[in-house]
């Protein structure tokens, strides 16, 4: 049996399914979290949605994001765990992982990292698809879920985001098409415009214009990257703000292959985000660092001053480049 069918006939067999995704959740991971989890209540199911980390504030508009709980104090008898937007077992928070291994029977895990070895009982994992929510939607069709926009909005944000509002190349045909599917269904795609990029908090704006304002070059203009110190979040008041998107700016600039974004979450700890432009594998970069993703977008958390970590990402992705 196919896994996507094989995941399907799991769920119509089983009841009492916790959700999971990552830390640091970005609009791909809350997106499909969101929409499985209002998918299979829809469907008569017993439902529990559980996250590391608190729920960004932009994505807080979603119907029913307010269920989506804490792993602090996190206390669930399911058996079922469903692990979404995650390569590895571990990136939904090192706590919540093993407290997860203890009392889960099934896991399935429907993902789009290519680093994804299959962690699970049952894995759905297409690198080819543009985000998780794109497989959601295909296991919640596989379900005859019935949709509305309490399940369709929160994928569309899956998509959009993943997909850079269809901008990015990983966007096709089908993935507009897929949109279009979601809107018959409900998504209200402009109002999601509105709330991803037209929403932001001015400290967040001033965060973004303090990134830009530190924004270096290397000698030859092919790499650009930004930083964000730990003084910079506390002086905007900035410090639960993750701005997903900024990386990408230092691509605006023609020259540039590769955008990196370096941002001190706390004392000797740096989040990295690296962008490619063309061919430039950024994954590999942050893999050998411990971190991950894909090969145009990918991120690690690195221990380290903030200019140790700056060199140390600039030698290895100078080796990547001139391989
Ligand atoms: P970000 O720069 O955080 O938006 O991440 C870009 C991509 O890399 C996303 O697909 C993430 O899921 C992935 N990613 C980010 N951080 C990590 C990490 N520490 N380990 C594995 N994958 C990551
Ligand atoms: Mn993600
Ligand atoms: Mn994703």
């Amino acid at each position: 049996m196919k896994q996507p069918d094989a995941i399907a006939s799991f769920i119509k067999d089983e009841n009492g399914f916790i959700i999971v995704g990552h830390i640091n959740p970005d609009g791909d991971c809350i997106g499909s979290v969101l929409g499985l989890g209002r998918g299979l209540m829809r469907l008569g199911k017993d439902v529990r949605m559980v996250l590391t980390d608190a729920v960004p504030e932009v994505y807080r508009y979603l119907a029913g994001s307010e269920d989506i709980e804490s792993a602090a104090g996190f206390c669930c008898a399911y058996t079922n765990v469903i692990y979404l937007d995650c390569a590895e077992q571990q990136r939904c928070g090192d706590e919540l992982a093993a407290q997860l291994r203890q009392q889960a029977c099934h896991t399935v895990c429907i993902d789009h990292h290519i680093s994804n070895l299959g962690f699970a009982e049952f894995n759905w994992v297409d690198p080819q698809a543009t985000a998780t929510a794109e497989l959601v939607y295909e296991l919640l069709k596989k379900l005859d879920a019935t949709f509305a926009p309490d399940i369709t909005d929160p994928l569309c944000v899956g998509i959009l985001q993943d997909t850079g509002f269809f901008h990015h190349s990983n966007a096709g045909a089908d993935t507009l098409r897929l949109a279009a599917e979601l809107m018959d269904n409900g998504a209200n795609l402009h109002e999601t415009y509105l709330r991803l990029y037209e929403s932001m908090s001015v400290a967040e704006m001033m965060l973004h214009s303090r990134a830009i304002g530190s924004l270096k070059l290397s000698p030859d203009q092919r790499v650009a990257w930004m930083q964000i110190t730990a003084a910079d979040l506390k002086e905007l008041d900035a410090e639960k703000i993750f701005p997903e998107d900024l990386v990408s700016k230092g691509l605006a600039v023609r020259s540039v292959e590769v955008g990196l974004l370096f941002r001190e979450v706390a004392a000797d700890k740096i989040k990295v985000s690296l962008r490619a432009k063309h061919d430039t594998d950024v994954a590999m970069v942050a893999e050998s660092f411990g971190g991950g993703g894909h090969r145009k977008a990918a991120g690690v958390t690195m221990q380290g001053s903030l200019d140790a970590c700056i060199e140390q990402v600039l030698a290895k992705l100078r080796e990547v480049m001139e391989a």
